[in-house]
């Protein structure tokens, strides 16, 4: 069977920014993604390597400098070129800072309304709700609407912030680190709650997160990112079961092991490098325990099966 055509489609994007005084720095270097409609997609990797960046480009918040993104067809432009296309409301954003991201001095129902007119502006014609009935959705009491964001705890205004991106009633669905400011009880609740959420309604999910082990319990398919690049990326299982990239297999090693045995020791010497000045080759060379000669100046592709490692090159 043909698989459905892609909601959202990242090709090649390349995202670069400038701090006075120093060198562009390519945030993102070239980056292919795919999200189907009711399909949850897990970018994954460590702080730095340009999950965000690629998050709030594909959002429209920030302008590429080169690669292309459609949105069921259609161009997604940055915010200041498409003026609030109020099709492309349709995208809705789950941001890491649950405090930041709600309005303080507005109710909580007032914040929700506002998603439910972005969704009517656009001519969107499901069913409509209440807020106290979204706010239900995603498992707070109806009263909440009446009540203040500060009025609540990370977890609960993560709630909201949901909340509120689904009363637009998007189609795709971008949690940028959407758990990593909760306590680690909230961290599985929400993230199977916009899991749960986003395939019940058919919309797609993009979910980021560093954190490997979450994204594996939500996630249909997982992509890795190192450096501004993808290094590896199948259905979540084969990238779980059987990693490849020495990346994905270090981030793997690093994950607590449920018999209470504690960090199993990462085996990555050093930090992501400065993307600014990313090294030779293949970007991963300096911290690869794998590394053979060549490494310091060929870079790899990504390859069908999903790979970008030159130890799998045909
Ligand atoms: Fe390691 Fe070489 Fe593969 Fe890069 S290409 S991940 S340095 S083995």
């Amino acid at each position: 069977m043909t698989p459905p055509s892609p909601l959202l489609s990242v090709d090649d994007l390349v995202v670069q920014y400038r701090r006075p005084g120093a060198p562009p720095t390519r945030a993102v270097a070239g980056v292919s993604l795919e999200v189907r409609a009711g399909e949850v997609v897990g970018l994954v990797g460590e702080s730095g390597c340009g999950k965000s960046t690629l998050a709030r480009a594909v959002c429209g918040l920030t302008a590429p400098k080169d690669g292309r993104i459609t949105f069921d067809g259609t161009p997604v432009r940055p915010l200041k070129v498409r003026r609030r296309d109020p099709a492309l409301t349709a995208i809705q954003m789950v941001f890491q800072d649950p405090y930041g991201s709600l309005n303080p001095r507005r109710r909580v129902g007032t914040q929700i309304a506002d998603g439910i007119r972005a969704g009517a502006a656009r001519g969107d014609k499901g069913e409509a709700a209440t807020p106290e009935e979204y706010l239900t959705r995603v498992g707070l009491p109806e009263s909440a609407a009446q009540r203040y964001p500060q009025e609540f705890s990370g977890g609960q205004r993560q709630r909201i912030a949901i909340a509120r991106a689904l009363a637009a009633r998007p189609r795709l669905l971008v949690g940028d680190e959407p758990i990593s400011a909760l306590d680690a009880s909230a961290q599985l609740q929400v993230a199977t709650l916009m899991r749960s959420l986003a395939v019940e309604s058919g919309a797609g999910l993009l979910f980021i997160s560093h954190d490997l082990s979450v994204v594996r319990l939500i996630a249909d398919r997982i992509a890795v990112m190192y450096l501004g690049r993808i290094v590896e990326t199948g259905p979540t299982a084969q990238v779980w079961d059987s990693p490849r990239h020495p990346y994905t297999q270090a981030l793997l090693a690093a994950i607590p092991q449920p018999d209470g045995a504690g960090l199993l020791p990462a085996e990555l010497p050093g930090d992501v490098p400065d993307p600014s000045a990313p090294p030779s080759g293949c970007r991963f060379h300096p911290r690869c325990p794998r590394a053979f000669d060549g490494c310091d100046h060929e870079e790899p592709q990504l390859i069908a099966g999903g790979v970008a490692c030159r130890l799998y090159a045909a």
